[in-house]
């Protein structure tokens, strides 16, 4: 049976094919912020998209399954394909959760120095893993990638997540909507950490082209070391090429310590187990909440903190 064949009524965004684990990837709730806006004025209200709640457990099960949907449905990825694509963690948890569900082979370049728990949920999966320099970190995982691709054009799907336009479409198509109905239409702000970029990108540009004057707000670690994970200090990494530096309106740095303090007040005061992007994220939205006297500010929580317990953050507690 051929791959296509497996997947009869396969579209690329509506109508998700017949395949539980696929009808499963978005719609996650849009949880209220109540404890740490304690402060803030009853005409301002934060909201977060708890995307650990998809099947691979953060966002990127959304670019993951509208990546897979256009290879299989463009041809690009054939019967004995191999997916490949660079990841430190999420986005290969989910092609390795997605892939095994459709009988795709994945294979991924990860940096060498991805927690334990990460590669032992790809191997788990299933994926064939090529570990990189840990020095040359996501770019460098990238760079293998990119050769692993040109030396075997023949084996490999290349899904290359930076300039795949799926990444971006998947949250233009999916997570915009769903905030856009999830406010009923009331969403003034929305705020994004950037690592592909697109869920800033994708989930930006359609809220802005559905809700006029909707500002958009950049998250990015504020130096090239951080403790991050998920996110890219943009100005010395190699840009995506799916990014639009014009989208957004702001661009707000979080140093490494306020997202560490935020995780540790998002699991006590709102009982959200997070990890540091999520909280990094919200260090910036109660930022923007903190200018306002009226206004409803919506973020994205990409993934839970499960994966992340055996670091030092949580360990230390
Ligand atoms: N946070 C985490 C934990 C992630 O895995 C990612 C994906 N790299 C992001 C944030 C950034 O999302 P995007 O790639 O859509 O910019």
């Amino acid at each position: 049976m051929s791959l296509r064949s497996t997947l009869p009524n396969i579209t690329l965004f509506e109508d998700p094919p017949a395949r539980d684990l696929f009808d499963r990837v978005g719609n996650t709730p849009l949880l209220r912020l109540r404890h740490v806006t304690r402060d803030l004025p009853p005409t301002v209200e934060v909201y977060a998209k708890a995307e650990w709640y998809n099947p691979g457990g953060s966002v990127k099960d959304r670019p993951a399954s509208a990546i897979l949907r256009r290879a299989l449905l463009e041809g690009e990825l054939g019967d004995g394909h191999i997916l490949l694509d660079s990841t430190s963690g999420n986005m290969g948890i989910a092609y390795a959760t997605l892939g095994a569900a459709l009988g795709i082979q994945v294979h991924l370049t990860v940096p060498a120095n991805a927690s334990r728990p990460r590669l032992t949920i790809l191997r788990a999966l299933g994926a064939q893993l090529t570990l990189t320099d840990p020095l040359e970190g996501s770019d460098g995982a990238r760079r293998v990638a990119r050769a692993l691709a040109t030396e075997h054009p023949h084996r490999y799907y290349y899904a290359d997540q930076y300039s795949n336009e799926a990444n971006w479409k998947a949250h233009y198509h999916t997570t915009g909507p769903e905030i856009l109905a999830q406010t009923g239409g009331r969403v003034t702000h929305f705020v994004a950490g950037l690592g592909t970029t697109g869920t800033l990108v994708g989930s930006g540009r359609f809220l802005k082209e559905h809700i006029p004057g909707l500002r958009l707000v950049a998250v990015q670690p504020d130096a090239p070391l951080h403790g991050l994970e998920g996110l890219k200090h943009i100005p010395t990494s190699d840009v995506p090429s799916i990014f639009d530096p014009g989208l957004p309106d702001e661009t707000i740095p979080v140093s490494t310590e306020q997202a560490y303090a935020m995780a540790v007040r998002l699991a006590r005061e709102e009982g959200l187990l997070v990890g540091t992007s999520a909280a990094a994220a919200a260090v910036v939205a109660l930022q923007v909440a903190a200018r306002l006297e009226a206004g409803v500010v919506v973020t994205l929580f990409p993934d839970s903190a499960m994966k992340y317990l055996d670091e030092p953050l949580w360990r230390e507690l």
